[in-house]
This record gives structure tokens, C-alpha cells and sequence, in this order.
């Protein structure tokens, strides 16, 4: 398994877009692997019934039947969604995803990534969804 130097550098703060969010103390550059997003795995069916009953829920999906709830750690939780985002969620085998720099990230940038889901871009009122309108 790789260690992760950049993952133990990353730091949270309060963010500019929502709550609190990731950033990197150094300049990352692009396809640089930034972090292994890992928690705890769970099925199609009690992701739903979090995203339902739970308030916060902090999930990754990597396309096919695995979802990992990573509400137990302590930093990729915070990521934040941006429609001009900087970072990729990759899959690398089974049930793993990485954080990977999707271009060069700049030393104190926050970490964001595409939520991908429609909701977020009816509510968004970024350059970027502004256009599609
Ligand atoms: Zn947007």
C-alpha cells in the first residue's frame, strides 16, 4: 500500500463554500494522488437509508455497488463540492477510491470536487451552472 505524505499535510478549516473544507498546505500537481478515502463499507440499500433518516451523511460511490460512509474520519468528510473543481475520486480495486489533484492545485487552495448529483447544480449559483441556464 502507498503512504500518503500529502494526506497527513492536509488540513481542514472553515471554507468560503460551505462549513468547513480540505486544503493542502503545498502545491499539489495534476494526477498527484492526494489521500485513500476509506471508512466504513456499506450497501446500495443502507446508503439510502441514511441519506434518508440521517441529517449528515457523508458518502462515496464509485459506480457500482460499493459505498463508503467516511463520517468516522477526519479530513475527506469535509470535502466540498465545486462545479469548477480540482480534484478526481478514483477508483483504484476493490472498494478503494483515491483523491487524486485533477490539475495543479495551488499551496492553500481548498480541495473540492463534483458532487455529481443534479440537485447540486439546481442550487448552485457558480459561473459554470449560471451558463448552463
Ligand atoms: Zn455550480
Amino acid at each position: 500500500m502507498q503512504n500518503f505524505e500529502l494526506e497527513k499535510s492536509i488540513y481542514v478549516k472553515t471554507s468560503s463554500i460551505h462549513g468547513s473544507g480540505i486544503f493542502t498546505p503545498t502545491q499539489i500537481p495534476a494526477g498527484s494522488a492526494i489521500l485513500q478515502i476509506s471508512g466504513e463499507i456499506i450497501s446500495g440499500n443502507e446508503c439510502e437509508r441514511r441519506e434518508e433518516e440521517e441529517n449528515n451523511v457523508y458518502i462515496f460511490w464509485n459506480g457500482d455497488d460499493c459505498y463508503i460512509d467516511t463520517a468516522e474520519t477526519n479530513k475527506i468528510k469535509y470535502i466540498n463540492h465545486k462545479c469548477d473543481y480540482n480534484c478526481d475520486v478514483v477508483e483504484t480495486n476493490n472498494n478503494r477510491l483515491l483523491l487524486v489533484a485533477a490539475r495543479d492545485i495551488l499551496r492553500d487552495e481548498e480541495l473540492t470536487i463534483d458532487y455529481g448529483y443534479e440537485e447540486i447544480y439546481s442550487g448552485c449559483s457558480c459561473q459554470n451552472c449560471d451558463n448552463k441556464n
